[in-house]
């Protein structure tokens, strides 16, 4: 197979700017023509993107929608095994890079779309279990290939593939994935992160069953945590709750209104503390705007607000920033003076700028003096290509209110 026995789509004059830019996505505007129904071309092939004077720009996955091709590569390539095996060990040599496959820590993100050149895919390891996520029909007709290309990558010790994108695929393609593995079964459940341990969930679980993109601040928690009385909102699996445990809280209270995150919470808590140090756990299955609205001022002095993302789109945005505002003024309202507050969005349509006004506009409405001390974002193993910014979501604020 060549190159060349990949469909041209052609893009209008000029539109090859960003491109050029490698920026990875093609919207559909771009196009001369989107690809219609006789034209033999499928959601989910390979093409090749050409200027308007013909010059191959590269190659990437054909996608029915506003973006019509995620650029897979800047250069007239084949996209086979090969391809995704060379992609795959990159990602891999990052990971080993940041010292994320370790006795005490075995829990990463190993592809983060385009952060990888691997726009719509994303794999976060368990120890022996790859969690595959498609977000295009491209990588849903590849996942084979990267599943075998997963278990083969050398001292990666990935044993188990489990694919999981029913919900994560575009509605309209029609492909109708079922979530099951690829390669091997049920492993472990357990995956130990800085030397804790967590069961993840990944068969009923959010996302891939485990928010990895949170280590790095849940580790800045652990050295905050001794002798406070920590809440800990939006708990899911607890992470935020263990760490604070391990560094020394005198009380963690964990918030989640699913009552199945709530019994995960309590799951972690005690698969790392004994009865008597997790004795100082207690978690609720409650509104996080509720329990925040009832709890009583200086109640707690270390408060951790990790919603999920308010803003899935743009036209949530104005909504979103208002959640924000109204959770943020809460927390200042009532956290004990000397109180730390880990605030966080994990929009991507939300700004680093806009999510920091909001949450200086809820500063100022509870009147307290607030200062920054961190300014926190995603972790290295959630690379942002620099070529797409869009790919940077996580915004986190540690802020001292007195
Ligand atoms: N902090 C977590 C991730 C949070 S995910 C971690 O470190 O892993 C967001 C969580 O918020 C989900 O578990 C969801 O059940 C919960 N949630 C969503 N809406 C909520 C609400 N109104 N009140 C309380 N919890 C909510």
């Amino acid at each position: 197979m060549t190159s060349t026995s990949y469909p041209i789509l052609r893009l209008r004059r000029g539109k090859e700017e960003s491109l050029d830019r490698f920026h990875p996505w093609v919207f559909s505007g771009a196009l001369t023509e989107m690809p219609g129904e006789d034209s033999g071309i499928e959601e989910g092939d390979i093409v090749r993107v050409a200027a308007s004077d013909g010059r191959i720009i590269g190659v990437g996955h054909f996608q029915i929608g506003s973006i019509a091709v995620r650029m897979l590569d800047f250069a007239d390539s084949i996209v086979d095994s090969d391809f995704f095996a060379s992609r795959l060990a990159q990602a891999y040599a990052l990971r080993r890079t940041l010292g994320l496959r370790r006795p005490d820590n075995n829990a990463f993100r190993l592809v983060h779309g385009e952060g990888d050149f691997l726009p719509g895919l994303i794999v976060d390891v368990y120890g022996p279990t790859a969690v595959l996520q498609a977000h295009s029909p491209g990588m849903h007709f590849a996942r084979d290939i990267i599943a075998h290309a997963l278990v083969e990558l050398p001292d990666a010790g990935i044993r188990n593939v489990y694919y999981k994108s029913e919900t994560t695929l575009p509605y309209k393609a029609h492909l109708d994935p079922q979530n099951d593995y690829i390669v091997g079964g049920f492993d472990t459940d357990i995956a130990t992160e800085n030397g804790l341990r967590f069961h993840v969930d990944w068969l009923r679980g959010q996302k891939t069953g485990f928010f990895v993109d949170q280590r790095d601040n849940r580790e800045l928690l652990r050295r905050y945590s001794a002798g406070r009385r920590v809440l800990n909102m939006f708990c899911y699996t607890g992470g935020f709750s263990v760490y604070s445990l391990a560094g020394g809280a005198e009380s963690v209270h964990s918030v989640d209104s699913s009552a199945k995150a709530v019994s995960l919470t309590d799951a972690n808590v005690s698969l790392n503390f004994d009865a008597e140090a997790g004795a100082r756990h207690r978690s609720y299955a409650e509104d996080a705007f509720k329990f925040l609205d009832n709890m009583e001022a200086g109640t707690y002095d270390l408060i951790v607000l990790d919603p999920p993302a308010f803003a899935k789109h743009r036209g949530a945005i104005r909504n979103a920033l208002r959640g924000y505002q109204r959770i943020n003024f809460r927390a200042f309202e009532k956290i004990a003076p000397g109180g730390l507050l880990f605030t966080f969005s994990c929009s991507q349509a939300i700004s680093k700028e806009q999510f920091r006004l909001a949450v200086f506009s809820a500063a100022a409405q509870s009147g307290r003096r607030v200062r920054i001390l961190h300014q926190l974002t995603q972790p290295a193993d959630h690379p942002v290509n620099i070529y797409h910014p869009e790919g940077e979501y996580l915004k986190g604020l540690v802020l001292y209110v007195e």
